[in-house]
């Protein structure tokens, strides 16, 4: 059955829209792996977020399916978190009420509480029904984009205040696989624990590099890259480490042994 995901202007997660997507554990049932979903905004709270939508009246905006879905570690309240995948946003907004009248069928006993819920499964009629007023723009899908001209490191990350970008003079990436790879494996670093918040404070939140287990130099063209497997968060010393040779890319495991037995204990 499809689903109509609401993502608030401000949220205690870092949701990042067409990439992961947190919510309570009431909702894992219609949130499984496959399931196709409308990306959903209520109406306006804050006239500041205006320019970051299609709309300031409640409306729905793109849409994805569904991939893999996680607990999230982080929550006591066994919250998780999907992964989206094929992202495709609406060129315009389509307004949740079309001619007086809503294109989510409201069930007669949730007509008070209805809108509610971040989380709404929805009719194939309903969803058939929103998605004909779409114009689609282009899937965000496609997974890497390819630069051969260098090949040692892959990728640089930077946090902009609450907005994550980054660039890399070899590789450029895109932005879901990093939001994926550190809803995943958490913003410490994997070889040492190093965490740049507890570090430096507030100013460095949100900051560390993901590093690509296997070069994409190796893969010899585009391909799907996996956030789980293929994907790591390290510090900005140990990636450094990682790279430290042209020619041989140290594993996650290989630099753990290095560390063993010297400083990594305080460095946690
Ligand atoms: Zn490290
Ligand atoms: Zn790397």
């Amino acid at each position: 059955m499809p689903v109509v995901i609401v993502e608030n202007d401000t949220s205690q997660w870092e949701d990042e829209t067409g990439a992961v997507y947190h919510f309570p554990k009431r909702y894992k049932t219609w949130l499984v792996q496959g399931t196709e979903v409308i990306y959903y905004k209520g109406r306006i709270k804050d006239k500041a977020f205006t320019p970051s939508r299609l709309s300031d009246a409640p409306h729905y905006f793109g849409k994805a399916r569904i991939g893999k879905v996680y607990a999230d570690p982080k929550s006591g309240k066994g919250d998780l978190f999907a992964f989206i995948e094929n992202f495709t946003p609406f060129e315009s907004a389509i307004l949740s009420k079309n001619g007086g009248a809503y294109l989510e069928t409201i069930p007669a006993n949730r007509a008070k509480n209805y809108w509610r819920d971040g989380v709404r499964p929805i009719s194939q009629t309903d969803y058939d029904a929103i998605l004909s007023y779409a114009k689609l723009q282009p899937s965000q899908a496609e997974a890497v984009v390819l630069n051969t001209e260098d090949n040692a490191f892959d990728l640089e990350s930077f946090s902009e205040g609450n907005k994550t970008s980054f660039f890399g003079t070899r590789y450029e990436r895109r932005k879901d696989l990093r939001m994926k790879a550190i809803a995943f494996h958490g913003l410490d670093c994997k070889a040492c624990g190093f965490d740049f918040e507890q570090a430096y404070g507030e100013h460095a939140k949100g900051f560390i590099h993901v590093h690509h287990v296997v070069p994409i130099s190796k893969f010899g063209g585009e391909q799907a890259v996996n956030p789980e497997t293929d994907l790591v968060t390290l510090c900005a010393n140990c990636h450094a480490v990682v790279h430290r040779k042209r020619d041989e890319t140290l594993s996650v495991d290989e630099l753990k042994g290095m560390l063993r037995g010297r400083w990594v204990n305080d460095c946690a």
